[in-house]
This record gives C-alpha cells, structure tokens and sequence, in this order.
C-alpha cells in the first residue's frame, strides 16, 4: 500500500535508498561484491542457530518477508511450516541477500522474501506433492534451501506494490523459465532487474525459476536440520 511511502516527496529518479531507512548494517552491505562468500564476516556477527543459521528479519535487513509455506498462500494450498517459522539464511547467503536487498533499495524497489532455509522434513513433503526435478529438488539429495543457501524472492515498487514478472512465485509452468522471448517488455525488464540485483550481490540464478537464486556451488555446502523450525501440524 502507499501508505508505507508516506510522506514521501523525493520521487525523482535520482531518490537513492526508497522510502524507509536502511536498517543498521546495511551500509557496510553497500560495499562491492567482490568479497562475496566471507562479507559477512565484516559486519556486526549476528547470533547463530543451532544449525549456524542467520535469521532474517526486517529490523536488520531492508526487506519484506512473506514465507507462503508458513501459510496457504502456496501452490498446495497449505501450510508446510509453523505460522511462526522464521525466515533464516546461512551467513554467507544472508550476507549476499543484505547486498541485494541494499542495491533495491538503491532503486527504489524492496526485496521480498518468499522462502528461505526450509528444514528436509519440509522439503519431503513438497516432493511428495509435486515429485518434479525441474521445480522441486529430490529430498535424496537434498534442496539447496535445505543448505541454506538459496532464496526465493520478488522486487516491490516504492508503493509495496510487486512488480510484474508475469508468473507467480511457485507456478511450474514453462513461462517461468528464464529467457522467454513471449514475454511483455515490461516483465522482461522486471526480471533482469532482479536478475541483475541478485547476480551483482552474489547470487546466480536457476533456468526454471525466476524467483529462486542461490550461492555459486550451493551443492558443497551441508544439509542443515535446525532444530526448533516447527512443521505446520
Ligand atoms: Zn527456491
């Protein structure tokens, strides 16, 4: 809504952070990516889980977070986690999803979150559901969200308002691939932008996917089972 852009005037392209400030610690994400996989390391630690998990929260990230298998907003129509699951990163992604969701903001645009770290338990579930490879990763070998270190997520306008990237989050069809000629102009240049928002801050993409980005060899990093992440019941 509009209203979270209250008060605003600066409307002018050259408006630098959107409308809400910058939580504190997202200054030293403005940094260059090169350091990618350590920047973490530079910021004010933020306590682990258990697991060695991040937990991501607007307070500390400029981001919006909507994880849809905490709910029924999803494509079973249920929820997988508990309603208060929370929404956690490994630190090496939460520190490339902090660049990501400066560089947005840069634009005038938020990073929403729809999933994060998903538990395995969550994972054999979904694959029970839909036991497709091309969306939805066998709990044998396990999903790189289970790793922590993948994020699915979408790019609001200054109004709250998602932009149009011509699929939902989640919609197995092929016009969610990426480098689809059929689509709008606008969808196309709604999806480069996060494309380049994503590939700048660390992450690379999934060719099926729009909203899944993940960290460069996500595979080499562990399977994680954080203790006290509730499944819905
Ligand atoms: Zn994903």
């Amino acid at each position: 809504m509009a209203s979270e852009a209250g008060g605003r005037h600066d409307t002018a392209p050259h408006a630098q952070t959107g409308a809400r400030p910058l939580p504190a610690g997202a200054a030293a994400a403005s940094r260059p990516a090169s350091d990618a996989g350590s920047a973490g390391a530079k910021r004010a630690p933020s306590p682990l889980s258990p697991a060695g998990l991040v937990t991501i929260e607007p307070a500390g990230y400029p981001v919006e977070i909507e994880l849809v298998y905490a709910g029924s907003n999803n494509f079973i129509c249920l929820p997988i986690y508990a309603a208060d699951a929370p929404c956690m990163l490994h630190p090496d992604a939460a520190a490339c999803l902090m660049r990501a969701a400066v560089a947005a903001r840069r634009a005038g645009l938020t990073l929403k979150i729809f999933d994060a770290y998903r538990p395995p338990a969550a994972q054999e579930v979904l694959w029970r559901i839909c036991p497709n490879p091309a969306y939805v990763a066998d709990p044998r070998h396990g999903s790189n969200h289970s790793r922590g270190v993948a994020v699915d997520v979408t790019l609001l306008d200054i109004d709250g308002e998602a932009l149009d990237m011509g699929t939902g989050f989640d919609d197995m069809r092929e016009q969610s691939h990426h480098d689809r000629p059929d689509l709008p102009v606008a969808v196309q240049r709604n999806r480069h932008l996060l494309l380049g928002i994503m590939l700048q801050a660390g992450f690379v993409s999934l060719p099926t996917e729009w909203w899944h980005y993940e960290l460069p060899g996500a595979a080499s990093y562990p399977l994680l089972d954080e203790e006290g992440v509730l499944l819905a019941e």
